[in-house]
């Protein structure tokens, strides 16, 4: 028995590996490193580049290759021009396959590759890449969610080719396959994909803003885009440790575990140095992004330990989506390579800072100009300022919208947490904005440190904003300086639907907008004047869901709850969101979500909540059964052998007696507790909607209280009949 047992704790000990893998830092042949720029987007086809490509085409594929004008294709006869050029240009590089690359449903990505063989009239084997496999692909889409939109039999799906995402190469450890970014459409036109609408979004926050500036003056505006640059957090985690743990495999978090007593408490993690083996770790994934075109930025320690941000340069939003997927690849590929596991859950461990990922966002014009710059000038002072408004009115008009494109069994455990911006929807401005504000409404002046503000010194406005704003960590929506931060997203989304909502959510505002300003200059007003109108009239309704103070305070909650803001707690209770069509109306009005879209929609997040918390039960059941009890037990045995002992030598062994009820207890405990979720797990109901209540009012909490026991064993139980790697092990080890 000793044995087995020391073999178990040995392989957890074991577990360990810290090589430093070192990767080949590109040189230039002599020895001295290659700069960023040299090897940057290598593995992305760039049309402008081709000497296959004629000018007329180039020409075409300029105009299509902008999101805003997604849906317009190539003719066939351009297309069998590029898709000459790319299929040369990848093959060169060793590809020997390419792939339809779409986001299904289920938030991650799909490919299907096809090699590149094709043959000749006498029957020679020759590789191609011809135009129709360019333009369009035919996936068997019945294993993809749907919904239950398509019966099976008419369950093919389309990939269409997104002209405004470019091709790339990726490479596997034998060779490069071409990825060609796509739409994923059913048999009757039906979005089965998060790009669609998202391409959808972005064309119609184009056209409606677009209209707004010009109506409002500024005429050299031809185009509006949504721009989008995701912080993405995660987690390293030693592979061997990792398998170690079924939990960690089989759901991606830690169903259980003991906070050690130190964790994050010191705070000495952020920021911190880099330790050497994830640095190699961080330098191999940025030259692969940087390669791939992925424009990576900024990479440091996060607040927990063992967690780690990368943030790139913001990109339009069809791009940073694509790119965000891609790049979430990479992070688990690169790490495996270096024996991490990188974790993108959004709270792999209790107690500890989950993982989310800021989705900053802003739109700019074609001139350039960012409409959320609050600039130099007066006129663009009042721009900037009903911009915003139209901002806030967005977030107050489709909170529960908004809530909603955040909702997932992971983002529940971090919104509302005492860590995450809370599930309450509010913005937050800044003192300097809110004191703007209030004055427009009040009909005063506003007076920074004794300057007439709006009248006089407007240059100071982007220079007091940078003061004032990112004060507030705890906002889910936050303005920062030029951009608003929608810092509820989850660590593992795609960003691409939270992206389609709240480009769809301005959008509308700004088609009403403009329809106000307009009226308000038909009476007379000049172009401010009717700015300073439509300023008054959204603050006016919307100002309540401008919130300043401490978003993770008990307090906002009751206060939120006075101020008629929604708290949609749970993923269920947020999905419903997706059945009420006067909640819905500024997706399907506008043609973002068409016909039945919303309701697959809904099916398929139904289905995966469900799915995904039924196997974390299963999991937690099962590791109770095989190794949190057995541990117990063993102590149990241990205990017994030693009070025998020491009764049969006549000797008092009364603090192993009490150790011995104590832990009884706590088997006792977790036994009935684990037996219950397990019993509760077998009476689901087959209805969705009430079997995910079920899971998220009653088999969570009950889940949780066996979480608490198996803790409660874990922090009593000798460190060498502990087979499961610990927090200590998985978050301390390096
Ligand atoms: P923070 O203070 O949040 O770290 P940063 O300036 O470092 O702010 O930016 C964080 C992210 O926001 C980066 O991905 C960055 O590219 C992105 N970002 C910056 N400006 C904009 C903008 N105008 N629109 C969208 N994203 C932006
Ligand atoms: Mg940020």
């Amino acid at each position: 028995m000793t044995a087995t047992m020391n073999s178990r704790n040995a392989a957890r000990m074991k577990a360990t590996d810290r090589t430093i893998r070192r990767i080949n830092i590109p040189t230039d042949g002599e020895g001295k490193s290659l700069k960023i720029s040299d090897y940057y987007a290598e593995n992305v086809f760039d049309y402008r580049k081709s000497d296959m490509i004629p000018q007329e085409v180039k020409i075409e594929l300029k105009a299509y290759t902008a999101s805003h004008s997604a849906g317009k294709s190539l003719s066939k006869e351009h297309a069998e021009v590029v898709a000459k050029a790319v299929g040369t240009w990848a093959m060169r590089r060793g590809a020997t396959h390419f792939c339809h690359w779409f986001q299904p449903l289920t938030g991650s990505t799909a490919e299907k590759h096809d090699s590149f063989l094709s043959f000749s009239k006498d029957d020679l084997p020759i590789v191609k890449l011809g135009a129709s496999a360019l333009l369009q692909g035919e996936p068997d889409a019945s294993s993809f969610p749907n919904g239950g939109s398509r019966s099976t039999f008419e369950a093919r799906g389309y990939t269409s080719w997104d002209l405004s995402s470019p091709l790339f190469l990726r490479e596997g450890e034998n060779g490069k396959t071409l990825c060609i970014p796509t739409a994923f459409i059913s048999y009757t036109g039906d979005a089965l994909d998060i790009k669609t609408p998202h391409l959808r979004s972005i064309t119609a926050l184009d056209k409606a803003a677009t209209k707004f500036m010009k109506v409002i003056g500024k005429t050299d505006t031809e185009h509006v885009y949504s721009n989008c640059g995701c912080e993405q957090e995660y987690f390293l985690i030693d592979k061997a440790m990792y398998i170690l743990r079924p939990d960690l495999v089989m759901t991606g978090r830690t169903l259980f575990g003991s906070l050690t007593s130190r964790n994050q408490q010191l705070s000495d993690h952020y920021f911190g140095t880099v330790p050497e083996r994830v640095l190699a770790f961080m330098q191999e994934l940025d030259y692969k992004l940087h390669r791939l075109g992925i424009p990576s930025k900024t990479r440091h320690n996060e607040v927990a330990p063992g967690q780690y941000e990368l943030a790139p340069i913001f990109e339009d939003s069809n791009l940073a989506a694509d790119h965000n997927q891609l790049l979430m690849a990479v992070i688990k590929k690169v790490a495996e390579k270096h024996n991490f596991v990188g974790i993108l859950h959004e709270k792999p461990f209790a107690g500890v800072n989950g993982s989310g990922k800021h989705l900053n966002w802003s739109m700019s014009d074609n001139t350039g100009h960012n409409l959320l710059e609050p600039g130099q000038n007066p006129q663009d002072n009042y721009r900037f300022l009903a911009m915003v408004s139209c901002v806030v009115e967005a977030v107050k008009r489709n909170s529960k919208a908004l809530r909603m494109a955040i909702a997932s069994h992971g983002n529940d455990h971090r919104l509302g947490a005492n860590e995450a911006p809370p599930s309450i929807i509010s913005v937050y401005l800044g003192e300097t904005l809110d004191k703007i504000y209030d004055a427009i409404l009040e009909g005063k002046d506003f007076v920074p440190s004794n300057d007439k503000f709006l009248e006089s010194g407007a240059g100071q406005l982007a220079h007091l904003l940078k003061d004032n704003t990112d004060r507030n960590r705890t906002s889910p929506f936050a303005f920062t300086g030029n951009k608003f931060e929608f810092r509820a997203v989850g660590s593992s989304q795609a960003v691409g639907f939270p992206s389609t909502i709240l480009n769809a959510a301005m959008s509308e505002v700004l088609n009403e907008a403009t329809v106000l300003v307009e009226s308000y200059m038909k009476d007379g007003k000049s172009t401010d004047e009717a700015l300073l109108e439509l300023i008054r009239h959204y603050m006016g309704r919307s100002n309540d869901v401008v919130f300043g103070g401490d978003g993770y305070s008990s307090e906002w909650v009751v206060e939120a709850k006075k101020r008629g803001l929604p708290n949609l707690r749970t993923t269920p209770d947020a999905l419903g969101v997706l059945k009420d069509s006067k909640l819905t109306s500024f997706l399907t009005e506008q043609g973002i979500f068409r016909g039945d879209e919303l309701e697959t929609r809904y099916n398929v997040a139904m289905e995966n909540y469900c799915m995904l918390r039924e196997i974390e039960f299963q999991t937690l059941v099962s590791m109770v059964n095989q190794n949190v009890l057995s541990a117990g037990l063993d102590y149990k045995l241990r205990l017994a052998q030693i009070i025998t002992a020491g009764k049969s030598n006549g000797l008092e062994s009364s603090v192993e007696t009490d150790i011995y009820k104590r832990i009884n207890m706590i088997i006792e405990n977790l036994y009935d507790s684990s037996r219950e979720l397990d019993r509760a797990l077998e009476a689901l109901d087959e209805d969705i909607e009430k079997r995910a209540n079920a899971l998220a009012n009653n088999l969570l909490p009950l889940s949780e209280k066996v979480a608490d026991n198996c803790n409660a064993l874990e922090e009593m139980v000798p460190d060498d009949l502990w087979q499961l790697p610990k927090y200590y092990d998985m978050l301390f080890l390096r």
